[in-house]
């Protein structure tokens, strides 16, 4: 053993702070009207609100179809509100991102590429018959034949509401009986189509819990056992999962590694003729829920012309897009058109406008982004900060707060200051001061 100090070092949470990670939700009450700031949403009321009237139409299923367009100048919040819809939505619906650039590939045509999108946004739910039997365990048997191959048989005797039943008792089902630790007493269920053993509870007749005393306790309240025969189970997948099991010999580890391929139309067409199919015989529910393309004036005339068709659909979901452009040039083509798209598309949106935010909202979302990078900042940074965002972008100014956060490690303090936001402002350039640069040394950098 030397002298030298043994360092220890904390082991410290690591965690991923996306851009929007601080959003959780629209920030909306209870008659969608925008609390100022809530769920990590500050101001862009009025886009906020639409956004979460979209929200109540999707849940209502009465928009297939619709094209909602959010628009507005860079960094005012379009992405913030289409994660706050994400949010607001819950699991329930399926909800695809993607942004605009992404359906350039080599894998994949473009159409191809906006068809599985399309398709991962649009769930089914698919209802499912199946028995489950409820009742008291009373006698348990398990025996694992002389045959050697592991594989065991038992059978179950089940108290029902006025009489004992016997069941026999498969592997899958046997696992599970071993797995939940079932004991004569219990009151179980089994579902018969998957082998689900669910232990609710323990009988008032057969069983008690003592404390280590020996002491009897408390009984454990518990459902009547009866027999029933339950007969909806749902389950919720997307077409795009659908029409990847059903196009690939391993469809399952194709949906897992995302090497999808192209799917071809027929298998396509046949899985929307069964889907329909299933739809009419009532097992089936179509739900369509929201694609969002960010950056969509990166899609060209051809993706356009495919999404107004892809809409007629009466499965088609709620395609919400966003873009930061003004009148400039249809991809693929010589016109101009607003936002870059083709004008029959944009004749059939609903046009949702985010505005740039005042100083006191710019602050608060400096305030909330330093909260979720744990990052304390001095007040008199935190308003150098405001202004650095309001002079050049929201986005820029948020890059800051990590960035300084680090420097002010370094030197050991437990607060940015002035310093810091100084030192990282003259380290990284905005986008206006490189373009400076740029401009005055034009002639030294390669053409
Ligand atoms: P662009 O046009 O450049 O794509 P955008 O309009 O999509 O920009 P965002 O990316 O949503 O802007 O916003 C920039 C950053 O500011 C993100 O980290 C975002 O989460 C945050 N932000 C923007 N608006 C709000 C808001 N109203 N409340 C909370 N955070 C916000």
């Amino acid at each position: 053993m030397t002298d030298d100090k043994i360092e220890f070092r904390d082991v410290t949470r690591i965690e991923r702070i996306g851009a929007h990670s601080h959003i959780r939700g629209l920030g909306l009450d209870d008659v969608l009207e925008a609390r100022a700031v809530s769920q990590g949403m500050v101001g862009q009321k009025d886009a906020r609100r639409a956004a979460g009237i979209v929200v109540q139409i999707v849940r209502e299923g009465k928009m297939a179809g619709r094209c909602i367009l959010i628009a507005g100048e860079p960094s005012t919040g379009k992405t913030a509100i289409a994660v706050g819809m994400a949010q607001a939505l819950g699991s329930e619906s399926p909800f695809t991102s993607m942004s605009g650039s992404e359906i350039y590939s080599l894998e994949m045509s473009k159409t191809e590429a906006l068809c599985q999108a399309l398709r991962k946004s649009i769930g089914v739910r698919i209802k499912e018959e199946t028995e489950i039997i409820e009742g008291e365990v009373v006698e348990i048997q398990i025996d694992r034949p002389a045959t050697g191959t592991g594989q065991k048989v038992g059978k179950v005797t089940l108290k029902t509401t006025d009489m004992e039943t016997s069941y026999d008792l498969g592997n899958k089902i046997i696992e599970c009986f071993m797995k939940e630790k079932i004991q004569a007493g219990d009151i179980i269920t089994i579902d018969k189509a998957s082998g689900k053993v669910s232990k609710l509870g323990r009988s008032f007749t057969r069983a008690r819990d003592y404390d280590a005393t020996g002491a009897q306790t408390r009984f454990v309240q518990c459902p009547e056992g009866e027999l029933q025969k339950r007969k909806e189970v749902v389950h919720t997948v997307t077409l795009h999962e659908i029409d990847v099991i059903n196009s690939r010999t391993h469809g399952f580890l194709a949906l897992f590694s995302g090497d999808t391929g192209e799917i071809k139309q027929e298998v396509r067409d046949q899985i929307n003729n069964k889907v329909m199919e299933w739809r009419e015989e009532g097992k089936a529910e179509i739900n369509p829920g929201v694609l969002f393309i960010d950056e969509v004036h990166m899609l060209d005339i051809e993706c356009f012309s495919y999404l107004n068709r892809a809409l007629e659909s009466d499965m088609a979901p709620v395609v919400v897009m966003a873009t930061n452009r003004g009148i400039t040039r249809i991809r693929g083509t010589n016109f101009r058109s607003p936002h870059g798209i083709p004008i029959d598309l944009l004749d059939r949106m609903i046009i949702i406008r985010t505005i740039p935010y005042v100083e006191k909202e710019i602050k608060e979302i400096l305030k909330i982004r330093c909260e979720e990078e744990d990052c304390n900042m001095h007040t008199d940074a935190l308003t150098i900060l405001t202004k650095i965002a309001h002079d050049t972008s929201l986005r820029y100014a948020i890059q800051l707060i990590s960035t300084g956060n680090l420097i002010s490690k370094r030197r050991k303090a437990t607060e940015v200051l002035v310093e810091d936001i100084k030192k990282v402002y003259s380290l990284f350039l905005d986008e206006n001061r490189s373009s400076q640069i740029l401009k005055e040394h034009q002639d030294e950098y390669m053409f």
